[in-house]
């Protein structure tokens, strides 16, 4: 039996009924950018990540750039954040103008290193951008004390983590902006790209509404200079019809994540997900397991010709990608960073997962580590 690391087909089958007929309504009244289904959207998702407000965009990757954008951060500053997350976390960074400086990650949660971030900071540091990584939150109680502490920004990339928890209280609303990603694999995802930035500030808010629209306010005046980051009245309106099954949907990932740990209790040669004390909702974007003693690739290997869905998030960390070589950064400087992109493996665990399909991925990966 194939098991794919994720199956948004089922998923289509449960909302199909939901969403065809009100994509069909928009698509009579032809009216596809912004408008009242984006507004409710920015509502409905501020609300249930416990944020004053939300900004629809283009993608996640736009959501940490036009965070950066509103606070004027560029040529000449740095921002910190994790070498080891997916690309657009940096790209925002370098695309501003501004400097990525990177801080390894804690080898139990995988998200920065709280200890290690004072010392990355000088005087042209503007910001910290934490990651939420595979759905956990990382412990923005430690941020956001070091950030009132040197006066730095903090930019939540919650892409992964909607409706995570960190000691009770959700990300994307704890820093001075949240973003989120809509991209189909995400635990919320639409029909195509999208993108949300969560604030609290009703200044910062109207900010970042007039730069997605290229700066304009009013029509054809512009004051600043934005882009279009706009985000579709067609993913709105899906992600409206969505957002009622996210929880349950959670719960499933949950129960997934909590099934596979009975799994594989005793196994050895490998290291399950662990959850931080801090961390009081996990929503399980990835799980995501250790291979020890050199065999992360056999048993990738091994379980791809099993034809089980998995996958590297990430296989190269970011301070040692081509684009990033005039950053200056060598192999060696993040080492848990590095062990990680070598050690680690992500399991299918998409809601609709069955328990015999989890019992055969787990069954097939201690084979793999016995063989
Ligand atoms: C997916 C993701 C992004 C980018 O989101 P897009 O919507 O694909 O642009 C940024 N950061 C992290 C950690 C992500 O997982």
């Amino acid at each position: 039996m194939q098991i794919p690391l994720l199956d948004l087909k089922q998923q289509f089958e449960v909302i199909k009924d939901e969403v065809m007929p009100s994509l069909a309504e928009l698509c009579a009244s032809q009216r596809f950018i912004l408008g009242p289904k984006v507004e409710e959207l920015e509502r409905r998702l501020a609300e249930y990540s416990q944020a004053a407000y939300g900004c629809g965009v283009s993608s996640g990757s736009d959501a940490l750039l036009i965070s950066l954008m509103a606070e004027k951060i560029g040529a000449g500053d740095e921002v910190i954040t994790s070498p080891y997350t997916f690309f657009a976390t940096a790209g925002a960074i370098c695309r501003t103008g501004a400097r990525p400086v990177f801080v390894d990650i804690d080898p139990v949660t995988y998200n920065i290193d709280v200890a290690q971030i004072e010392a990355a900071i000088t005087s042209k540091t503007r910001a910290i951008i934490p990651v939420h990584l595979y759905g956990q939150a990382a412990d923005m109680d430690a941020i956001l004390a070091i950030a009132k502490k040197h006066g730095l920004v903090v930019v939540e990339d919650a892409c992964q983590a909607i409706g995570a928890e960190c000691r009770g209280r959700r990300v994307g609303a704890l820093g001075e902006y949240g973003c989120l990603s809509f991209f189909p694999s995400k635990n919320l995802g639409c029909f195509g790209d999208g993108g949300m930035v969560l604030c609290n500030d009703e200044s910062r808010a109207k900010t970042l509404a007039i730069l997605r629209n290229h700066g304009m306010a009013p029509q054809y005046h512009h004051h600043l200079i934005g882009s279009n980051f706009r985000l579709d009245a067609i993913q709105a309106d899906v992600l409206l019809k969505k957002l009622p099954h996210l929880d349950d949907w959670t719960v499933a990932r949950q129960q997934n994540a909590d099934d596979y740990g009975r799994l594989f209790a005793g196994t050895a040669g490998l290291e399950l997900p662990q959850e931080a004390s801090w961390s009081t909702r996990h929503v399980r974007n990835q799980y995501v397991i250790r291979i020890l003693d050199g065999r992360r690739d056999q048993v990738w290997d091994g379980l791809k010709a099993a034809g089980i869905g998995c996958a590297v998030y990430y296989p190269v960390p970011l301070h040692l990608q081509e684009c990033f070589a005039s950053l200056g950064y060598r192999k060696g400087e993040f080492p848990e960073s590095e062990r990680a992109a070598q050690e680690t493996l992500a399991l299918p665990i998409f809601p609709e997962l069955t328990m015999e399909q989890k019992e055969q991925v787990a069954a097939t990966v201690v084979r793999l580590l016995q063989g």
